[in-house]
């Protein structure tokens, strides 16, 4: 087989710039290992930056988005049981939506399936060949067969645990990263959402969130130790324990009901530098992680698409190298922004060990927040998303 870009993995990276290409014309194949099934059934991502939505549209995907997101104007913070709010349209002019990566997927996948381009989903044993080369090579298995399939370039689209990153030579790549002593449980339910904007809580016995996908589902998390198992956790426990670190007001509205989804992820800060190795791009997941404290690690994987199909586009219709050259250092003067503001949202708003010092400067970090209309600004310029 051949191609120009194959693509490996169809999360929203991978789909997104899928979609985006075959819009400029540049023939793709994505690569996926699971199903379809199991790539839409994964509960991630729920807050979606302008800048993302803008490049949603510009793929032709935006429209159910625009119909069903909810437009959220502001956040809200409560530590020591009161809650103040971050004005979003107020300090920035901004606002970001809710809407599930669930769905920006199906929506990617449906745009995909409409314009005939191919995606191979269960392709097995996925390895990368010859990208220090102008002519990089794929090899996989589907239903037992060996394909190869030879392109111009490899965009390793394929999330942390993906084989792109993995094939690249360990002395030509270097990664930062930061592990925290944490993890997040989060329930999935179909009941209303406690409050119409996001509730961030810091609260002693450790962080919660308030989220939710739309009127009527929410998604709840808690702080939970990396030791924590998903079957200790029946509901009764997670609403139990929710209780304890919501305030008054929110523990009035509060609806319960049975779990239709339970998880818990490990919070991680990952950078692998640089992100481009000859004919080998890395983007989204696959490069880069953040604690999902801020909401970026989806918006990111948007950035680095535009940057990355830009580039592309660049280099099929006048030949330049001239984006695909830049795209590693642009991409990362972006995630290293996310990266900051990831950390300290995370660092700001959960329970560590260190109850001492630590705490006490928590506690002034948020004050901060709360009294100065700088500080607050500076939170709500970065959470609705640092212009490309
Ligand atoms: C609990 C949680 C909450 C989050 N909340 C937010 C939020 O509010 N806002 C936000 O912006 N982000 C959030 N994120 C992060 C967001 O979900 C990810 O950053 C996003 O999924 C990255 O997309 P991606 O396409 O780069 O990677 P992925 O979604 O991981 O997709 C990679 C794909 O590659 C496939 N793959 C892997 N290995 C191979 C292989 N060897 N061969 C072929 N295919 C392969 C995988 O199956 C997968 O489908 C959250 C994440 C978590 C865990």
């Amino acid at each position: 087989m051949r191609t120009q870009v194959a693509i490996i993995g169809a999360g929203p990276a991978g789909l997104l710039l899928g979609q985006l290409l075959h819009k400029y014309g540049i023939e793709n194949v994505i690569l996926e290992r699971q199903t379809g099934d199991y790539v839409l059934g994964r509960i991630r991502a729920g807050v979606i930056e302008q800048v993302a939505i803008d490049l949603l549209d510009e793929a032709g995907v935006g429209a159910r988005l625009h119909a069903e997101g909810l437009i959220h104007d502001g956040t809200q913070i409560c530590a020591d049981g009161r809650r103040r709010r971050i004005d979003f349209k107020a300090l920035t002019g901004k606002t970001v939506t809710v809407y599930g990566q669930t769905e920006i997927t199906r929506d990617l996948m449906d745009a995909r399936a409409a314009c005939g381009a191919p995606t191979v989903y269960e392709a097995e044993d996925v390895t990368l060949h010859d990208f220090a080369s102008p002519s990089p090579r794929i090899v996989y298995r589907k239903d037992g067969h060996e394909v190869e399939i030879t392109c111009d370039f490899i965009a390793g689209c394929d999330g942390f645990h993906g084989v792109s990153r993995r094939s690249v030579p360990p002395a030509s790549i270097r990664t930062y990263e930061r592990v925290y002593p944490f993890g997040w449980l989060g329930l999935l339910s179909d009941t209303p959402p406690v409050s119409d904007e996001l509730i961030y809580i810091r609260h002693d016995r450790g962080f919660a969130l308030c989220s939710m996908r739309s009127p009527t589902r929410s998604r709840y998390y808690l702080q939970c130790s990396l030791a924590e198992q998903i079957d200790a956790w029946p509901d009764a426990r997670f609403w139990e324990e929710l209780r304890l670190r919501l305030d008054d007001e929110a523990n009035e509205r509060l609806v319960t009901g049975a779990s239709i989804e339970k998880s818990i992820a490990p919070l991680r800060s990952f950078v692998a530098e640089p992100m481009r190795f000859g004919s080998l791009f890395l983007a989204g997941d696959a490069a880069h992680i953040v604690p999902p404290t801020g909401a970026k690690g989806l918006n990111l994987a948007a950035s680095d698409v535009r940057y990355l199909s830009l580039a592309l586009r660049e280099f099929y219709q006048s030949k330049s190298t001239a984006g695909l050259d830049s795209y590693s250092e642009r991409a990362l003067a972006r995630v290293w922004q996310a990266e900051r503001f990831s950390w300290w949202m995370t660092t700001m708003l959960h329970a560590f060990p260190d109850a001492g010092f630590d705490r006490k400067v928590q506690h002034a970090e948020l004050e901060y927040v709360f009294k100065s209309r700088a500080a607050a600004t500076a939170l709500a310029e970065q959470y609705v998303g640092l212009p490309f």
